[in-house]
This record gives structure tokens, C-alpha cells and sequence, in this order.
């Protein structure tokens, strides 16, 4: 039977009227009749507006890692909320929720918060050209970073008609100044090669090496670890300040994040999503020489909301349990149960596939060989796995349209998520090649 989404398209129709695409978010808008209303969501669960129920792996984009509604952290945020709100003024809970940032992950000597990834990565940004003194930056094809104005650039590889050429840097929309462009310096992936060749000659005007090392906006494509490390090794030489934004990443892959997980340590690092279970705060963290330079006649940083004392108690409650209890060990073995149980149903299919990223927040990709860049994602059978995201939808299991988003997994999938998971992925998965036309088998 077909899934209805009579109430949520009722509901597009009327918030069209008042919200631009009727959403709050261009990332939330699915098409006029397959944009999703929530109803509500607990645990690994989510129902929407028509009583159809899903099991989530999205979460969010990442946030929800202990799960929706965790009783742990919704109990800590009421007593925070008790507290106050926000005051224009310093509480000691800051100091509390640092602390326990710099105990997991050793680069971050000192913090500051703020409300959104978006935020964060900006400070990061800003707080790099303050200590450096250079404005250039460089991004690799395939991040995100949020949606401030220097972040809001891609590489347009679809456009490509030479494999060797470089691709054009192309604003996501309209409102982007174009003379930003001039500051950014385009890199792929793993090739520790073009890095250097790009920050040998232009060392004097790059401040700032951006990168997310596993690309939670794009497959989850993961760098080496041997790339990290060159990086790391030629932003010192370079003088270059090697932000690495761990908004998805972060007490997530690791307690440490990738930076544990990959032994490199940042001189900046940003998070969000996990570090609440889904309450909006955000951390900006380094090493101390930088951080230091916030303040006083150095960086400005700051804001109305930064660290609301509901979020900051959601983040202290969060932190904890991350740190101290296996959360992070049974989410990853979740994943790695949910690969292996998907690999049987495609391999049973003769249906080329790999995994990228961790297991966490994998990216699932129809092709031979790990991709090792965004380029290779335009290799891999997206058509087939956009056809299935669509069927997996329709049973209940919640994925990103979009096969550039990795499937994120929380503490409360159990195994009877897993179990229900893997038997609709199989449904799914038949009447998409039903219907899909060509082959799609290896
Ligand atoms: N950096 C990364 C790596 C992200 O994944 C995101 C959001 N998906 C951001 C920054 C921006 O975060 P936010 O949406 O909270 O502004």
C-alpha cells in the first residue's frame, strides 16, 4: 500500500502562504507533495503528520546521536530552562561544559559557544584571518561548512567536461558576493600533492585550511589519515591555520572525534549536532595561542544567545553520557551490523556497493572501489540509490534523499530497528529494480 501524505501536502498548501517553500529550511522542502510534517519523534522513531512512522536515519542531519527526546538530557534541559534563559551575563555551567570539551578532544585548549554550526565555523574563520592576518582560504570540493556568505561555494564537477580540469567554484545561489571568490583556493581530497602546490605558492595570502576529513555533506568520503597528517605538516610549514570542522564528526566517530580517530590535531575545530542531542549550541575550540587572540582589540565573538542556559545544560548532560557511558561503542556497532546485514541483500543482487566514512555516519554508495574525493561520487550509480531512497521512504525507513547525505545512527536504534530495517530495505530495494530501467547490477 502506498504511504498518504494527504495531511502533510494539505499542510504544504497552507504553509506555503506564509514560509517561503513552506519550510523554515531549504533543506526541508522535498517537492510540493513530498514535503514531511512532523508530528513528533522519540528514540529512533519518528511520526509525521499523516500517523506514518519511520524509522530515522537522518536524525536531523546528525544531532540526535542518543536518540529524539533522550529522557537524560530533556530532564538536565529543564532545570537548565529553571535557570533562566540567557542574561547578557556569564554563568558557571560555561566553564563546566569546557571543561569536559578539552578533557575528550586535546586540540581544544580553550572554547567559546555559540548557536549553530554555521556560527561556529564563521568564528573559526574570522578568528583565523585575525591571528594569521591573511584573508585567502581553502576549501575541498565536496565540504559544507554552513551557510555564511565565504562558505557558501562549490565545486561544480557536473559541469566538468575534462576529468583533468579544474572545476569551477560556484556560489550555491543567488546574494553571495561575487568578489568573495577571489579569496578561496579549490582542492580535492587525498591529494597532498595539489595542497602543497597550492599553499607553496600562495602562502602569503592563504590564513586558513578548511576541512571536514570525513565529508558528512558528501558520502561521508573520509580522507586518509596519511593525508591529514601531510596537511597538518604543511599548514605548519605554510603558516597556515588548519580549522577542522567537526559539526558532524564531533563526539561522534570517536570520543574525540575524527581528530582522535584520525591522530591529528587541529589548531581549530568546530562543533555542533551531537554535543546537545539536538539542542542548538555550537563550539568553537583550539589551541590556546589563537584563542587567545579573541577579544579585546583582537576578534570580535559573541552574541545575544550564545550559550542559553537550557543548551548549555543539554550539552553538559550530552557530553556526559557520551564520555562516560559505551553509547559511542554501540552506535558503531549498530552500523557495522546494518553494513553487513544491507551488503548480504545487494550482494544477493550481484549489486556492486561500498561503504565510506564510519560506520556512525556512513555513506552508502553503488560503485566498485571506496570513493576517495567528491569526483567519485559522480561515478558511482546515484540514480540508483536516489530511486531507492524514495521506495525506502514509502517503508518507513527515513534516509536523505539526497545520496550525498550519510545514514546517521543513534543510541536508541535497537535491534529491532535493525532487524525491521534490513527486511523493508530488502522490499524496497526489489521494487526499485522493478522499475528502474537499465542494468544495474555488476
Ligand atoms: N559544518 C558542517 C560540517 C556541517 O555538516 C554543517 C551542517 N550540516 C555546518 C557546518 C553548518 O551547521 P548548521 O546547519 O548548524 O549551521
Amino acid at each position: 500500500m502506498q504511504r498518504s501524505l494527504e495531511k502533510s501536502n494539505r499542510q504544504f498548501q497552507r504553509a506555503v502562504k506564509r514560509l517561503p517553500l513552506g519550510v523554515a529550511s531549504n533543506f526541508r522542502y522535498w517537492g510540493d507533495d513530498k514535503t514531511i510534517y512532523v508530528k513528533r519523534a522519540r528514540g529512533a522513531r519518528l511520526w509525521d503528520i499523516d500517523d506514518n512512522e519511520y524509522i530515522d536515519y537522518r536524525l536531523g542531519y546528525g544531532p540526535a546521536i542518543l536518540g529524539y527526546a533522550d529522557p537524560r538530557v530533556d530532564e538536565a534541559v529543564r532545570e537548565g530552562i529553571e535557570i533562566g534563559g540567557v542574561f547578557a551575563l556569564a554563568t558557571e555551567r560555561e566553564y563546566v561544559v569546557a571543561e569536559r570539551i578539552s578533557k575528550m578532544v586535546p586540540a581544544a585548549e580553550l572554547v567559546r559557544f555559540s548557536n549553530s554550526g554555521t556560527e561556529a565555523v564563521m568564528a573559526a574563520l574570522r578568528l583565523a584571518r585575525g591571528y594569521s592576518g591573511k584573508d585567502g582560504y581553502i576549501l575541498v570540493e565536496g565540504g559544507y561548512h554552513g551557510l555564511f556568505d565565504a562558505a557558501q561555494w562549490y565545486a561544480a564537477i557536473e559541469e566538468m567536461e575534462n576529468e583533468a580540469d579544474q572545476p569551477e567554484i560556484k556560489a550555491y545561489g543567488k546574494g553571495i558576493p561575487k568578489l568573495l571568490k577571489r579569496l578561496i583556493h579549490q582542492v580535492q581530497l587525498n591529494d597532498a600533492n595539489q595542497l602543497e602546490e597550492v599553499m607553496r605558492r600562495h602562502a602569503d595570502e592563504i590564513g586558513a585550511f578548511l576541512i571536514e576529513p570525513i565529508m558528512g555533506n558528501c558520502c561521508s568520503i573520509m580522507a586518509d589519515a596519511e593525508y591529514l597528517q601531510a596537511a597538518r605538516s604543511l599548514c605548519d610549514r605554510y603558516g597556515i591555520v588548519m580549522i577542522i570542522d567537526e559539526v558532524k564528526t564531533g563526539f561522534r566517530v570517536a570520543r574525540g572525534g575524527v581528530q582522535e580517530m584520525m591522530g591529528v590535531d587541529a589548531d581549530l575545530c568546530t562543533f555542533a549536532k551531537a554535543i546537545a542531542n539536538g539542542y542548538p549550541i555550537s563550539a568553537l575550540a583550539g589551541k590556546e595561542e589563537i584563542m587567545r587572540h579573541i577579544g579585546g582589540d583582537g576578534v570580535a565573538h559573541g552574541g545575544t544567545y550564545t550559550a542559553h542556559s537550557a543548551c548549555l545544560a543539554a550539552a553538559d548532560r550530552t557530553l556526559e553520557i557520551l564520555d562516560e557511558t559505551d553509547a559511542l561503542a554501540d552506535i558503531e556497532s549498530y552500523g557495522r551490523r546494518m553494513q553487513e546485514g544491507i551488503g548480504k541483500i545487494l550482494s544477493a543482487r550481484s549489486l556492486a556497493h561500498v561503504y565510506s566514512g564510519h560506520p556512525s555516519m556512513a555513506g552508502l554508495f553503488f560503485a566498485e572501489e571506496v570513493p576517495r574525493n567528491y569526483r567519485d561520487w559522480l561515478r558511482s550509480d546515484y540514480a540508483l540509490y536516489d530511486a531507492l531512497a524514495a521506495n525506502l521512504h514509502e517503508e518507513g525507513i527515513l534516509c536523505e534523499p539526497d545520496s550525498r547525505e550519510p545514514w546517521f545512527i543513534s543510541s536508541a536504534h535497537d535491534d529491532a530497528c535493525l532487524e525491521e530495517t534490513l527486511a523493508k530495505f530488502e522490499t524496497a530495494l526489489d521494487a526499485t529494480l522493478k522499475t528502474l530501467p537499465g542494468n544495474h547490477s555488476s
